[in-house]
């Protein structure tokens, strides 16, 4: 049985069957849990003032091909990201709260809360986004990596 949540699969689809498991992944009470069956993206951090206001502190997000990102369970919840530039929405666990996906109006991959993640995932942190949204106590560590990167910045897929 295969139906679709906003372009996300929210029940095993046999197509998928064959695909490498690259990552798995769950909510904080485990009611949502999921797959990505592709490469995922390293991790980017973004100290904009909606993912500050979501999750609490930055984004850190890992990213899949919405095609390879596969979703179990009903408690998954989609809000609109209130003033964001790229129209995007933002997905959640009802039950527990967790912050888990990010995605862009018509984008053609989704953001995934790294954190969510089960460890070895594998990535890196790639770079620092929105850096002149961060708060006061959100220094950004001199770490080396690029801020603000411009669109020739691609950060690696693995
Ligand atoms: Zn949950
Ligand atoms: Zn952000």
């Amino acid at each position: 049985m295969c139906s679709e949540t906003g372009g996300i699969r929210r029940f095993y689809d046999p197509h998928m069957e064959d695909a490498q498991l690259r990552a798995t992944g769950r909510c904080l009470c485990g009611a949502v849990t999921f797959e990505v069956r592709g490469l995922l993206r390293d991790v980017v951090l973004c100290h904009c003032v909606e993912c500050r206001r979501w999750s609490g502190t930055y984004g850190a997000f890992a990213a899949a091909a919405n095609d390879d990102l596969v979703v179990y369970g009903d408690a998954l919840r989609w809000i609109e990201s209130p003033a964001s530039n790229r129209h995007a929405r933002r997905a959640f666990c009802s039950e527990c709260g967790s912050s888990l996906f990010w995605q862009a109006a018509d984008a053609e991959r989704t953001g995934i809360a790294a954190g969510t993640l089960d460890p070895p995932t594998g990535l890196q942190r790639a770079a620092h986004i929105y850096t002149h949204d961060a708060p006061d106590w959100d220094a950004l560590p001199e770490d080396g990596l690029p801020r603000d990167p411009d669109s020739s910045h691609v950060p690696r897929w693995t």
